[in-house]
């Protein structure tokens, strides 16, 4: 194989040139491919769906941890669902004032081929003390658990295979019980210009359980389709509201270096296109 072709989209895909194959496993979940390109840096593919490149990794992790964290002010608690690759950890270990964070993958040979072919993406983060590694199902997890959390965040794959789960009512329902007071809940959502019918299963299912619900958007190029969107539904109406002067103080205290989040793209990311707008039914006349 000197190309990787994704397969994801059926009828539009891209492709990576296999400049280097690091390693490829049918793991028991999922089959798991780790290669070099020399455009991208190395590539982690699952079940022919690109799930991360050194290249461009930064902005969906930056952007999934900081916009929640940064909104509550107050994170002590973090779960992430998904996330083996590890990147989602260490931008979530950059903020002192997070005392715990818990991470549920399902597939422990994700943990490990990540952690010996894609070292920057966990950067040391798994063995940060305040972290608690758990290798289960995330739905199993998160229906049983009895603590809360501050910040959910949902790093799974698209809505196929052990992921499929990650996309029901009764994962968002489990993921608002174990949300503290002002928690909130974060997920990848697909690129809707292709997969339009993920937001839309996102919005019906969250849109009576959480008081405030809406999306976000970044371009991360090796998600095509233009922009991906990510799910965030809120116990409180404030989060979201959060004004820009304290968004860009929060992020300055934090003394956190980013190369794509800051409080104006923070802010700006909840704007969202007419068709996106009309497909989750929040229809603007203006
Ligand atoms: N950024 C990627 C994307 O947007 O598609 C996701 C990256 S991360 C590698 C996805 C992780 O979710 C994988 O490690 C996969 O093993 C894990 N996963 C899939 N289904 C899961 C489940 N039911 N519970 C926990 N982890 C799951």
């Amino acid at each position: 194989m000197t190309d990787y072709r994704e397969t994801l989209h059926g009828h539009y895909g891209q492709f990576f040139k296999i400049d280097k194959m690091l390693h490829e496993v049918r793991t028991e979940h999922q089959h798991l491919v780790i290669f070099e390109n020399a455009k991208m840096g190395r590539v982690m593919a699952l079940d022919g769906a690109i799930q991360t490149t050194e290249a461009d990794e930064f902005i969906y992790h930056e952007m999934l941890t900081h916009v929640p964290i940064l909104a509550h002010g107050a994170v002590r608690n973090v779960l992430i669902i998904g996330g083996g690759d590890g990147g989602m950890l260490r931008e979530v270990c950059r903020h002192a004032d997070v005392e715990r964070i818990t991470m549920v993958e399902i597939d422990q040979s994700v943990v490990d081929m990540c952690k010996e072919y894609l070292p920057k993406h966990s950067n040391g983060a798994y063995d940060d003390p305040r972290v608690n590694l758990v290798i289960d199902d995330g739905m199993r997890f998160i229906a049983n658990c009895t603590e809360t959390f501050d910040v959910i965040i949902s790093d799974c794959p698209d809505p196929t295979g052990p992921a499929e789960v990650l996309f029901s009512e009764g994962f968002y329902q489990a993921c608002h019980r174990c949300l503290s007071d002002d928690g909130i809940f974060v997920a990848q959502n697909g690129t809707p210009f292709l997969q339009i019918e993920e937001v839309k299963t996102t919005a019906k299912n969250i849109q009576d359980l959480f008081a405030d619900w809406h999306f976000y958007h970044a371009a991360v190029p090796t998600y095509i389709g233009g922009s991906m969107t990510f799910a965030w539904a809120a116990k409180n109406q404030q989060t979201r509201q959060i004004s820009l002067e304290t968004l860009r103080k929060r992020f300055a205290d934090t003394g956190i270096a980013t190369g794509y989040y800051n409080a104006d793209i923070h802010q700006a990311a909840f704007a969202l296109p007419q068709y996106v707008l009309q497909a989750i039914g929040k229809i603007t006349n203006d």
